[in-house]
């Protein structure tokens, strides 16, 4: 048992060291697998001679990779390709359900759950209320909801790879324990009291961090962005060649406690005018009973203290995003609770950025999240599907 939970503990680090900070100590071999596993995957549907041209790799070695592959179960030939004359050509595409990773998403009141498959992308998810404590009962009910799930969701056990678990906290570099978790109300907290009853690798993550993995593994045109998560808390994540930048002491992308108005309003952090107190959804739920979705919809029927309000949030969300372009030079993607609702009024906020943009990339750096309440989970899923697609 304590040999178990040691592997367990060395599994989480290495999975931390090869996702989230890269590991480039690959053969060359096992990278084309990767490579083609990858492609194929991302393509849906592709031929020999297409991965061949397009990822310029010899046609012998894409035959043996193809082969391996095959034999692996991971991918497989599902018909043909309509001919353009001579022989059609065998269409390729990845396995759905060779693999699975879970994720669950802790927050204060609920918990999200996602099954992930190798294509990275969400197959079956869940939320449900649970409010949040520090004891061991909280802990056997995630254990209980991952075995039930897994059950239910009908993954095999022998094809699941894991659980990633997102925390609304700063974990430590190991990944064993929540250094400081306001949401939660926790501090050096050992990440193994949630996780010890789950018979599974687990590996914990930050949401912040998790969700904006997702986001940018989902868009193929961005390697560089920042994600800022405008939820109860105001967090986010930077990530560079699609890669966590996690920082000196894990608390990168804390953009929640950046100074935005200097003595201005009072932050939960102690400190006063930092740009949570005044992005964070709460802002603008709490004029609506808490209900983030009953604001934007008073917001749309026209109601003047919902417009007032959105008013004020629009000019420090700018002013915050227009800061973070011109420290990273990069895409912001907008996610988090409020970053669900943004997709009506994305242009007006790229205008405002515009207004502040010295340079002549104007407002379009502003993007819109893809996943409304998943992502933290699906980010943690995440890690163990690229651990495993990174070890082909
Ligand atoms: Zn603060």
């Amino acid at each position: 048992m304590a040999q178990q939970a040691e592997a367990g503990k060395s599994r989480v680090k290495m999975l931390r060291r090869n996702t989230l900070l890269g590991n480039n100590a690959t053969g060359g071999k096992r990278k084309n697998k990767t490579r083609v596993f990858r492609f194929i995957s991302q393509q849906g549907r592709t031929s020999k001679l297409e991965i061949v041209s397009r990822l310029g790799i010899s046609l012998p070695t894409v035959l043996q990779t193809l082969k391996e592959l095959t034999e692996d179960g991971l991918i497989w030939e599902m018909g043909e390709f309509e001919s353009t004359g001579g022989r059609k050509a065998k269409a390729l595409a990845a396995v759905r359900g060779s693999r699975f990773a879970m994720g669950l998403d802790i927050t204060r009141n609920h918990i999200s759950l996602v099954a992930a498959d190798l294509s990275g992308r969400i197959q079956r998810h869940i939320r449900i209320p649970k409010t949040f404590a520090r004891s061991p009962a909280y802990g056997e009910f995630l254990a209980g909801l991952i075995s039930r799930y897994r059950t239910e969701w009908r993954i095999p056990v022998d094809r699941f790879l894991g659980v990633g678990i997102s925390v609304p906290g700063i974990i430590d570099a190991q990944g064993r324990m929540i250094q400081d978790s306001h949401a939660l109300g926790v501090r050096k907290m050992p990440c193994d009291e949630l996780s010890k009853g789950i018979e599974y690798p687990c590996v914990f993550m930050n949401d912040a961090n998790a969700a904006g993995f997702a986001e940018l593994r989902e868009s193929s045109d961005m390697e560089n962005a920042v994600y800022l998560s405008l939820s109860n808390s105001v967090g986010g994540a930077f990530l560079q060649g699609s890669r966590l930048y996690l920082g000196e002491h894990q608390r990168s992308g804390e953009f929640g406690h950046m100074t935005l108005y200097p003595g201005g309003r009072e932050c939960y952090c102690g400190k006063r005018g930092c740009l949570d107190a005044y992005c964070s959804a709460q802002r603008l739920s709490s004029l609506t009973e808490g209900k983030l979705d009953r604001f934007f919809e008073k917001l749309r029927q026209g109601d003047k203290e919902c417009a007032q309000a959105w008013a004020g949030y629009q000019a420090d969300l700018v002013t915050a995003a227009n800061s973070l372009h011109m420290a990273f030079d990069c895409d912001v993607i907008l996610g988090g609770y409020v970053g669900g609702y943004l997709e009506d009024w994305i242009g007006a906020l790229r205008e405002l950025a515009e207004e502040r943009n010295p340079f002549d990339d104007g407002g379009t750096y502003l993007k819109v999240c893809r996943y409304r309440v998943e992502a933290s989970a699906l980010g943690a899923a995440l890690q163990h599907v690229e651990r495993f697609i990174e070890g082909l």
